[in-house]
C-alpha cells in the first residue's frame, strides 16, 4: 500500500500526469474492467484518446465515464503500472470544474461541505447510533491505543449502524484500549474523490488529518474499505497507523482472546471489497477471522481475491444512476453464491452490504441465503 501518491493537481498535462505516453494499448484493462458487461465503458479507449488533449471537453462529456466503479482492476491488470481509472476521475473534475454535475451528485458533495457527510444528514446526529451504549469516547491529546474511524455510511444508515454497535459491545466485552471520535468525525473523501471534486477531497485531507493527529492514537481502526484505503492512500501526514477492523479482530482471534458464545453452523463464502482486496492487498484477514467463527464453513467464489467480482458500489456510484438494463454485477454475484450453496455472504464494506442485499431481495432469495457484514456475524457469536 502507498501512502502519499502524488495528487491528480500536483502536475500539469494529462498525458505527464497519467503517463499515457506509457501505454501500449494492450487492451487488458478493457478486458478486465467489470462493467463492460452491462456498460459502454472502454477505459482503454479513454487512455488513448486523452493524449489528445484537444479532445478532453468532448471525451468529459460521454456518459460512460461515470460507469465506472473505480474498482481498480484495470490497474491491477496494466502491464506498465498505469492507473487508467484515474483519466476517467480526472475528466469527472472537469465536468464537476464545470457545474454541470447530475442533482445527486451536487447534493452528496454539498452536504460532505456543510454537514460532514454524503447523506445530507445533520453532524448533529451522526452519533445517535449510540443510544443507549456505553461507549467510550477519544479525547485529544489523550493516548489511546485503537482509535475507531466509524465511516459516515455506517454511522447514518439504520441498516449499518449494527456494525458499529456490536464493535462497541465487543470492545466492551474484551476490555480494549479504545476510543470513538464522536460528532467531529467527518467524511473521509473516498467519494469526494471519485466524484471528481478535487478541491473538497483536498481540504477534506486537510481538516481530518489535523483533527486524527489531535489525538495520541497508536493507529486508527476503520470501519469501511473505502476510508482504509483513501487514508493509506492519500494522507501522508498522518502520524498513526491505520489498519481495517478485520485486521484488529485477526490479531484478536489469533490471540483467542475472542469469547464465543455459540456456533454459526452456516456455509458462508466472503466476498471481497475491491477497496480492502484489490486496492490494499488485504485478502487473508477476514477470511481467518470468518474460519475461526466455530461453525463456519467457508467458502470461497471462483472470482475472488485479485480476480473478485465488483458490487457496483463505490466510486460514487451511490449517487449516479446506471442506465443499464443489463443484469446488475452484484446480481451476479448472488447468483454465484446460491449456485455454490452459500447460506450467507459475508462482507466487511458498508456498499458491498448494501449492493448486494439489494441484489439478494431484487432475486427473491431472502429465504435461501442471506448477506451479512463480518461484524454482524460476530456480534450473533461472541458473549457480550
Ligand atoms: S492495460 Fe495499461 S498499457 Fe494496456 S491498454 Fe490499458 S492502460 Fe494501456
Ligand atoms: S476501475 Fe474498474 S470499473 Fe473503472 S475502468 Fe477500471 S476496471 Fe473498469
Amino acid at each position: 500500500m502507498m501512502r502519499g501518491m502524488i495528487m491528480i493537481s500536483e502536475t500539469n498535462s494529462f498525458t505527464e500526469k497519467f503517463d499515457l505516453l506509457g501505454c501500449i494499448q494492450c487492451g487488458r484493462c478493457t478486458g478486465g474492467c467489470p462493467v463492460t458487461v452491462r456498460a459502454d465503458l472502454n477505459v482503454r479507449r479513454f487512455v488513448y484518446d486523452a493524449y489528445n488533449e484537444e479532445k478532453l471537453d468532448e471525451l468529459a462529456r460521454l456518459a460512460e465515464i461515470w460507469d465506472c466503479t473505480t474498482c481498480n482492476t484495470c490497474a491491477v491488470r496494466c502491464p506498465k503500472g498505469l492507473k487508467p481509472l484515474e483519466v476517467l476521475l480526472a475528466l469527472r473534475s472537469m465536468v464537476v470544474e464545470s457545474g454541470k454535475v447530475e442533482p445527486t451528485v451536487r447534493d452528496a458533495l454539498q452536504s460532505v461541505l456543510l454537514e460532514g457527510n454524503p447523506w445530507e444528514k445533520p453532524r448533529a446526529i451522526r452519533c445517535d447510533w449510540m443510544d443507549g451504549l456505553d461507549v467510550k469516547m477519544a479525547e485529544p491529546g489523550v493516548p489511546v491505543e485503537n482509535l475507531f474511524f466509524v465511516c459516515c455510511t455506517i454511522a447514518y444508515d439504520p441498516r449499518l449502524q449494527i456494525i458499529a454497535r456490536n464493535m462497541v459491545r465487543i470492545l466492551n466485552k474484551l476490555d480494549l484500549d479504545y476510543g470513538f471520535i464522536g460528532t467531529d468525525e467527518t467524511c473521509c473523501g473516498s467519494e469526494v474523490r471519485t466524484l471528481g471534486e478535487e478541491g473538497l477531497f483536498e481540504m477534506l485531507i486537510e481538516d481530518n488529518t489535523e483533527l486524527l493527529n489531535s489525538f495520541e492514537a497508536k493507529r486508527i481502526v476503520a470501519f469501511s474499505p473505502h476510508c482504509f484505503s483513501v487514508f493509506n492512500t492519500y494522507y501522508p501526514d498522518l502520524k498513526s497507523e491505520v489498519i481495517h477492523y478485520t485486521q484488529l479482530f485477526d490479531e484478536l482471534v489469533g490471540e483467542n482472546k475472542i469469547p464465543w458464545r455459540g456456533e454459526l453452523q452456516k456455509k458462508v463464502v466472503y466476498h471481497d471489497p475491491c477497496y480492502l482486496g484489490k486496492l490494499s492487498g488485504v485478502y487473508d484477514e477476514p477470511r481467518s477471522v470468518l474460519q475461526k467463527i466455530p461453525g463456519v464453513e467457508l467458502l470461497e467464489f471462483d472470482r475472488c481475491r485479485e480476480r473478485s467480482l465488483c458490487c457496483e458500489g463505490s466510486g460514487g456510484k451511490m449517487w449516479v444512476e446506471s442506465h443499464s438494463k443489463k443484469e446488475r454485477l452484484a446480481e451476479t454475484r448472488i447468483k454465484d453464491a446460491r449456485a455454490l450453496g452459500a447460506d450467507i455472504v459475508a462482507v466487511s464494506c458498508p456498499f458491498c452490504l448494501l449492493t448486494l442485499e439489494d441484489a439478494l431481495k431484487g432475486l427473491g432469495f431472502e429465504e435461501e441465503m442471506r448477506v451479512a457484514e463480518i461484524m454482524e456475524l460476530l456480534g450473533e457469536v461472541v458473549e457480550e
